[in-house]
């Protein structure tokens, strides 16, 4: 026998959206659900039209991969950036916090995940192919890694420095530099959750290799 309907199909129909989303189990799907029917409608429409123009207008950058409104983005379009610098973060909130400090006038490469063979992400999954595209230009000068500094983060890094072992063998160019941030930000710590200036440390203090 079905169990009885839990309520309205309309509301149903948003709990089960709401419940899609990261980090929202049932409870709060239906707290959030009920919020949107006690504020004023164009309150809770104003979220539903926010949600469609986002989605309407945001691509990832063809060149570094942040989301953007434009292609490529301001920033990798803006022509005093140094582009002898190639930072490679797994995530746009890492650009975002490497961008705030200020510190760092390159341009970006963002993975969009980690390695994580556990739950499917692998090289391919990072895009490094696009990647070694963008570090073989002969203006990039040097890659540096931006993992996290965790397990993942380290195996990313790893896994960076073999797709590019390839740009200059051929002699076409010289090989660029490969650095990675400089130990020190507390380990499992998210870049994109540090303050500007240990971020601005981990860049200054950037070492060969990984
Ligand atoms: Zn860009």
């Amino acid at each position: 026998m079905a169990l009885d309907p839990v309520g309205p199909e309309s509301l149903d129909a948003l709990l089960l959206q709401l419940e899609r989303l990261p980090g929202i189990g049932p409870r709060s799907a239906a707290r959030l659900a009920h919020h949107l029917l006690r504020v004023p409608e164009v309150e809770a429409l104003a979220l539903a039209d926010a949600i469609r123009t986002v989605r309407e207008r945001i691509q990832p950058c063809s060149l570094c991969r942040a989301p953007s409104e434009s292609a490529p983005c301001p920033t990798c379009a803006a022509p005093a950036r140094d582009r002898s610098l190639l930072l490679v973060v797994e995530a746009p909130g890492d650009l975002n916090a490497v961008e705030a400090t200020g510190a760092y006038r390159g341009l970006y490469f963002v993975l969009g995940a980690r390695l994580s063979p556990l739950e499917g992400v692998d090289a391919q999954a990072l895009g490094l192919d696009e990647l070694s595209r963008r570090a073989a230009h002969a203006e990039v000068a040097e890659v540096v890694i931006a993992t996290n500094p965790d397990l993942e983060g380290d195996g990313t890094a790893l896994a960076i420095v073999e797709a590019l072992r390839g740009i200059g063998a051929s002699g076409e160019r010289e090989a660029p530099r490969i650095t990675r941030f400089a130990r020190g930000l507390p380990t499992g710590g998210q870049i994109e959750h540090q303050n500007a200036s240990a971020i601005a440390d981990a860049f200054e203090g950037r070492r060969p290799g990984v």
